[in-house]
């Protein structure tokens, strides 16, 4: 349950509420929420003098609930933001990994041609072989930085363990979490007490609900700025990478309040479906898409199979704003 407590109740009062209810208080929070165990059904009656609403909850999907919060969340970094009320979708494009200056110029520039506003590009990488490119750390951070210097880009770069989150954390717009990390409580925890925008992506083995729990440890340590990212989960299918989960989109949008990204790019894991996967997403009507695309795809050191060549990136923006326009949205 999350309570709101009186404007009028002590802080010492809170606190007393809180142990009585073996609950938790959401550090920063502009009504001074209360969350206990989504157990609780009813506030007891002599505690309810201290309660100005409560909001008793089917399970511990709380903050991130819409049942709790009707309207989606607006992210916001800069003059850009994710969610809310706008009916923007906003177009976040870059390389799987920063490769070199001379590399991640391009896409920056690219990118910034086009009229995106938020560059993507991995420094640290969770790969699935310790024999392949690792990422270049912080030298890719350091060029990440010049990007949005010079092209004035909104910067997303991946977090992948604890040993580089500060430099990490303090060198991007918007932190990622990425699918392989969404697990790690310790990152979550870490990015609970950030207060800047976090996308946190969907492990390709885990349930939407536990998806929507790992939002709430960032939430409930005070960070309200989550977006969530759908990735693609594993099925029996081997032809693709994954399978890109509509039907969880579209669970998400109903039971969370959170803006939904999605990642086409490695859902498919092929550079042929991004395109069509990316307007299907549009279609759906969510806050953001996610795509990967470099200089010279198959020369990549990352996924190189599934990054679109920059022609294939331009004719992908441009067929965007007909198909949201015809659900009642635009391009951002
Ligand atoms: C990435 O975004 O480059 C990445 C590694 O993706 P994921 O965490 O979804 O596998
Ligand atoms: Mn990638």
């Amino acid at each position: 349950m999350i309570i709101h407590p009186k404007p009028d109740a002590s802080e010492a009062e809170l606190d007393q509420l809180t142990r009585s209810l073996q609950g938790a208080r959401v550090p920063d929070h502009p009504d001074r929420a209360i969350v206990t165990p989504s157990a609780l059904k009813e506030v007891p009656a002599e505690l309810r003098d201290l309660v100005q609403e409560s909001f008793p909850l089917l399970n511990d999907l709380q903050l991130a609930a819409r049942a709790y919060q009707k309207q989606t969340r607006s992210v916001t970094l800069g003059s850009v933001s994710i969610g809310g009320e706008t009916g923007a979708t906003v177009f976040i494009a870059g390389p799987c990994s920063v490769e070199s200056e001379e590399q991640i110029e391009a896409c920056a520039k690219t990118v910034s041609e086009l009229g995106i506003t938020i560059l993507r590009a991995g420094c640290y990488k969770p790969r699935t072989s310790p024999y392949t490119f690792q990422g270049l750390g912080a030298e890719g951070l350091r060029l990440l930085g010049a990007m949005r210097q010079r092209y004035g880009l909104a910067i997303i770069t991946e977090v992948r363990d604890a040993t580089h989150f500060d430099a990490v954390a303090e060198a991007s717009d918007i932190v990622q979490i990425g699918a392989k990390a969404m697990y790690d409580h310790g990152l979550l925890r870490g990015c609970g007490q950030l207060r800047k925008p976090v996308l946190l992506k969907r492990h390709f083995g885990a349930t939407l609900q536990e998806l929507a729990q790992a939002a709430e440890f960032i939430l409930s340590a005070g960070n309200d700025q989550v977006v969530l990212c759908e990735r693609g989960i594993r099925t029996y299918e081997t032809g693709t990478r994954f399978t890109l989960d509509l039907c969880g989109a579209a669970w998400l949008k109903e039971k969370t309040n959170l803006p939904i990204v999605i990642d086409p790019s490695h859902a498919m894991g092929y550079a042929y479906g991004v395109a069509d996967l990316a307007r299907a997403s549009a279609a759906f009507g969510v806050d953001g898409l996610l795509v990967e695309a470099h200089p010279s795809p198959t020369a990549a050191l990352s996924d190189a199979s599934q990054q679109l060549d920059f022609s294939q990136l331009a004719a992908l923006h441009h067929s965007l704003p007909p198909i949201l326009s015809a659900v009642g949205r635009s391009l951002r």
